[in-house]
């Protein structure tokens, strides 16, 4: 989950690193209230999860109470690269030509298997560039999880950076940064810039924070955080469910499968047989009736689905249970679009005498994944076709 610019710096002050005053705003009124009540120069910053707002003209220093309203009314509603900014974070500003810009950041680093911290500096621009043009001016260190990063190697880090200004405060933000991407299971936290002010006090102006989204059970506390306008109605219901789910562009078949493996296996299946899949749905080992019922309702519920594909591989899933939680949803009306399956494996007898008791022309059981995707695909391209 990717946090804003505010979120972000909320989390690195809870961490005690020093950040701005800032309040977020909706309307450029809000902002003048704001810019009034600091009584000093601010920085109105538009909040959409992009880098680069800078340069689009989403950040602007704002020397007055009437220029922080009017940069309110040019960036609230404009567009950065796709994202339509609907807030601004409001804060205090900083003289920037009174200090120096740099950069740091902790990445979750395959490479190494662990935490890469990163220090540069040359701050401010985006580090993408620094690292293509000029790599050797990025310093790069391991973080041992379990130790975290140690005041020491901080300050090594900061040295090797060539950073100037108070390096035991530089390097005790450096470790209160890596305490707050350890402790809240980040992937990336930056700071860009990291100002150092005539004092050479570190000041945190801009982070990036993004958390993992297979950590957000441990952090029930940020769930508010996130928003959903960016995502697809059926995936913010499959995630209700706790389903993997993906919704893809352009297809017309709904797969659905037990075990990621076996669905990514069907989605090549669907498009061989001359279809294209319309999502991707992995319903889990030992799937119970109930599940595999509010899987079928989610796929049914998708426009662009004309058939459904299950292919399930039974070993802790049992296929009458399969079985029953597509009949489930038959009888409830729910299902109206045909289901053709591969269910192999544990209980496959009974399945199979449960869908011929029921004996629907919409539900088909077939010998191999092959044969019901075929199936599928046909069903799929010919409703198309009537349309
Ligand atoms: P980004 O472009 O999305 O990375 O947004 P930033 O928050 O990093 O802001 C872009 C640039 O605006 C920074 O690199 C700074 O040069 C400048 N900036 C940010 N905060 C202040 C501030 O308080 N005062 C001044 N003078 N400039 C600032
Ligand atoms: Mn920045």
């Amino acid at each position: 989950m990717k946090l804003h610019e505010y979120q972000g710096k909320e989390l690195l002050r809870q961490f005690g690193v020093n950040v701005q005053d800032g309040k977020v705003a909706y309307t450029p009124d809000e902002v003048r209230t704001i810019a009034r009540e600091y009584g000093q120069p601010v920085v109105v910053k538009a909040q959409v999860h992009v880098g680069g707002r800078g340069k689009a003209g989403g950040v602007r220093f704002s020397p007055t109470i009437d220029k922080a309203h009017e940069n309110a009314e040019k960036i609230l509603g404009m567009d950065i690269k796709g994202l339509t900014v609907n807030k601004v974070l409001v804060t205090k500003a900083v003289d920037i030509d009174a200090g120096v810009e740099y950069y740091v950041g902790m990445i979750v680093d395959r490479n190494v298997q662990s935490f890469t911290l990163m220090a540069s500096a040359e701050g401010g621009v985006e580090i993408e560039e620094v690292a293509a043009a000029t790599p050797e001016k990025i310093i790069r260190h391991r973080v041992d999880p379990v130790t975290g990063l140690r005041p020491y190697e901080a300050r090594e880090v900061a040295i090797k950076a060539g950073f100037k200004g108070n390096l035991n405060k530089i390097a005790d933000m450096m470790v209160k940064m890596s305490k707050a991407a350890l402790e809240r299971d980040a992937v990336l936290v930056e700071i860009n810039p990291l100002f150092i002010d005539a004092d050479g006090t570190p000041l945190a102006l801009d982070t990036k924070f993004e958390i993992d989204d297979n950590a957000m059970y441990r952090h029930k506390d940020l769930l508010s955080w996130r928003e959903t306008e960016a995502e697809h109605p059926l995936e913010i219901e499959a995630a209700k469910y706790g389903f993997a789910y993906v919704k893809l562009d352009d297809g017309n078949v709904g797969v659905l499968g037990n075990g990621a493996g076996i669905v990514m296996t069907s989605l090549d299946v669907v498009n061989r047989a001359g279809a294209k899949p319309a999502n991707f749905l992995d319903i889990g080992g030992g799937a119970k009736a109930e599940i595999v019922y509010n899987a079928v309702k989610l796929v049914s519920k998708d426009s662009d689905v004309k058939a459904i594909f299950i292919n399930i591989f039974g070993g802790i899933t049992r296929a009458d249970e399969v079985a029953k939680g597509v009949i489930q949803a038959l009888n409830e009306g729910i299902l109206t679009k045909p289901v053709r399956m591969r269910i192999a494996g544990t209980a496959e007898t009974e399945a199979k005498a449960l869908l011929a008791e029921v004996n629907s022309p919409l539900i088909q059981m077939y010998p191999d994944m092959f044969q019901a995707a075929e199936a599928a695909a046909q069903d799929a391209n010919n409703a198309g076709e009537k349309k």
